[in-house]
C-alpha cells in the first residue's frame, strides 16, 4: 500500500492563490451535487516538480456534465460539453479553462469507432494513462482535500527521475506513447526505466500503423520542446527513426541539420523572437533528403494553416538559398527573403546546410533587431502623392536601413530622393 501523502499545504504553497481558490470552490460545489472530484495529470506532476502549469484536468466521479452545468450556474463563464465522451470544458470568467471528464472505462467496439464510455471509478481512469508520472491524482474534495492519489508509485519514478508505463501492452495499445516518452524524457531529464525502454524498442514497429495526423500531433509537441536535437539522438538510440518520418538520411546528417537549426533558434532566442511553434515541421523535414522530391511525403504532416505555410515557403526557398553567392549584400539578401518567415529560411538553410549560413543568420538577425522607421505616411508628409511607386521606395527605404541601422528618417528620405534623382 503506498504511503498516504497530504499535499494541501504544498498546494497553497506553490500554486498560485487564484488557482488554489478555484480548486476549492470546484471541490465544494462537486460536493454539493455528491460528486468527489480531482486533479489529475500534468498539473499534479508539475506541481511537485515546481513547473508552473495552467492546465487543469479534474476527473469526477459522476457526470462532468452535471457538475460544469452546476459550476456555470454559480459562477458564469462558458461550458463546451462532448455528450459523447461525458466530457466537458469550462471557460471561467477569470479566463481559466478547466476541462472537467467523468471518470470512466473506455471500451472499442471496433478499432474505428468512437469509444463508447461507462462511469467508473477514478482508479480506473488513472491506469488508462500513458505514465506512472502522469497517472496521479489529488483529492479536491473537502472531506478528502489535498490527498495524493498515487495507485501506481508515480510519486517514487517522479523522484528518482523515471518514465514508466502502467502496464506492458501500454505501447502496443497506444504506439504514440513512445514519443511521449522520448518528449517527456528530455523536458525533464528523466529516464525510462530498463523495462519501459525495452518494451519501446520491441513495440516501436507499430509506430507505422499510425496515421500521419496523430503521428503530427505528437511530433509537433515533440520538437517544439527545448531540446530537440536530444529527442532525436533518443529515437536514434531506441532505433525508432526508421518506422516514423521513414528516413532516407544518415543519422549524423539530421543531427548535423538539427545543430544547424539549433544555431538558428538560439539567434531568434537572443533577439527573443522565438520560433512559433509551427517550427516543428521544419524539424521533421530535416528527416528527408531531398524535400523537393519528397514533398508527397512531408505534406501529410502539414494540416493547419502555418504548417502548410511553412511547408510551401521552403519548397519555394530552396532554390533561392542554393543560388546564395558569396557576394551578396545585405540588401541583397533582402530582395531574395523579404517577404519569407524567420522559420522558413531557418528551415531551408538548415536543411542545405548552406555554406551561406552565417550571411544569412547576419542578415536575419539585422532584420530581427530593426525596427523599419519609414512609413507611406511619411512619403504622404514629404509630397509623394500614393502610388504603387510607394511599396519600391519603402523597400528601398528599408535596405539601405538594413546596410546602415543607425540611418535617420531624415537620412532614409534623402536616399530616396537621391534613388529617384538616378532614375
Ligand atoms: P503537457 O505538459 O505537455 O501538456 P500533459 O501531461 O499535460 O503534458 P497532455 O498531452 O496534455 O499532457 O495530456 C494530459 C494527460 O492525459 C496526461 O497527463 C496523460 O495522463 C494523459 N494522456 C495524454 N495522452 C495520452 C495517451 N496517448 N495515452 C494515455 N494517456 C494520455
Amino acid at each position: 500500500v503506498p504511503m498516504k501523502r497530504q499535499l494541501t499545504q504544498t498546494m497553497r504553497k506553490k500554486m498560485p492563490e487564484d488557482l488554489f481558490q478555484l480548486l476549492t470552490m470546484i471541490g465544494k460545489t462537486a460536493a454539493q451535487i455528491n460528486m468527489s472530484a480531482y486533479l489529475i495529470g500534468g498539473m499534479v506532476r508539475d506541481l511537485l516538480l515546481e513547473h508552473s502549469n495552467e492546465d487543469m484536468d479534474i476527473v469526477v466521479e459522476g457526470d462532468g456534465i452535471t457538475l460544469a452545468a452546476k459550476l456555470q450556474e454559480i459562477y458564469g463563464g462558458q461550458i463546451r460539453t462532448h455528450h459523447e465522451f461525458r466530457t466537458a470544458t469550462w471557460k471561467h470568467p477569470a479566463g481559466f479553462k478547466i476541462d472537467l471528464t467523468s471518470a470512466r472505462t473506455e471500451y472499442y467496439d471496433f478499432p474505428a469507432a468512437l469509444p463508447k464510455v461507462e462511469l467508473s471509478t477514478i482508479k480506473e481512469d488513472l491506469y488508462r494513462r500513458d505514465f506512472t508520472i502522469n497517472a496521479m491524482g489529488i483529492c479536491i474534495s473537502p472531506d478528502e482535500f489535498g490527498d495524493l492519489l498515487d495507485y501506481f508509485h508515480g510519486y517514487e519514478d517522479l523522484n528518482q527521475g523515471r518514465i514508466r508505463t502502467l502496464y506492458n501492452l501500454s505501447f502496443v495499445e497506444d504506439p504514440t506513447r513512445i514519443l511521449r516518452a522520448i518528449r517527456f524524457e528530455s523536458r525533464f531529464q528523466f529516464e525510462m526505466d530498463e523495462q519501459t525502454a525495452d518494451l519501446a524498442i520491441q513495440s516501436a514497429n507499430n509506430l507505422m500503423s499510425v496515421s500521419k495526423s496523430r503521428q503530427a500531433a505528437e511530433l509537433s509537441r515533440m520538437f517544439y520542446e527545448e531540446n530537440p536535437l536530444a529527442s532525436f539522438e533518443r529515437m536514434r538510440d531506441l532505433g525508432i527513426t526508421s518506422f516514423i518520418l521513414k528516413s532516407k538520411v544518415s543519422n549524423q546528417l539530421i543531427i548535423k541539420r538539427i545543430k544547424a537549426m539549433n544555431g538558428f533558434k538560439n539567434l531568434f532566442d537572443e533577439v527573443q523572437k522565438p520560433f512559433e511553434s509551427h517550427i516543428w515541421l521544419g524539424y521533421v523535414m530535416m528527416f528527408y533528403k531531398d524535400v523537393l522530391e519528397e514533398s508527397h511525403h512531408i505534406e501529410g504532416y502539414a494540416s493547419r494553416k502555418y504548417e502548410r505555410k511553412l511547408f510551401y515557403d521552403v519548397l519555394r526557398l530552396i532554390p533561392l538559398v542554393t543560388n546564395i553567392r558569396s557576394d551578396y549584400s545585405i540588401s541583397d539578401l533582402h530582395v531574395q527573403f523579404a517577404g519569407s518567415t524567420d522559420e522558413a529560411i531557418s528551415v531551408s538553410c538548415s536543411h542545405l546546410l548552406s555554406e551561406h549560413t552565417e550571411m544569412v543568420k547576419n542578415y536575419l538577425n539585422r532584420r530581427a533587431s530593426i525596427s523599419f522607421e519609414l512609413t507611406g505616411q511619411d512619403l504622404i508628409r514629404e509630397g509623394y502623392t500614393p502610388s504603387p511607386d510607394f511599396k519600391k521606395m519603402l523597400f528601398d527605404a528599408a535596405c539601405q536601413q538594413l546596410e546602415y541601422p543607425e540611418s535617420t528618417k531624415d537620412e532614409l528620405i534623402q536616399h530616396i530622393q537621391s534613388q529617384e534623382n538616378k532614375e
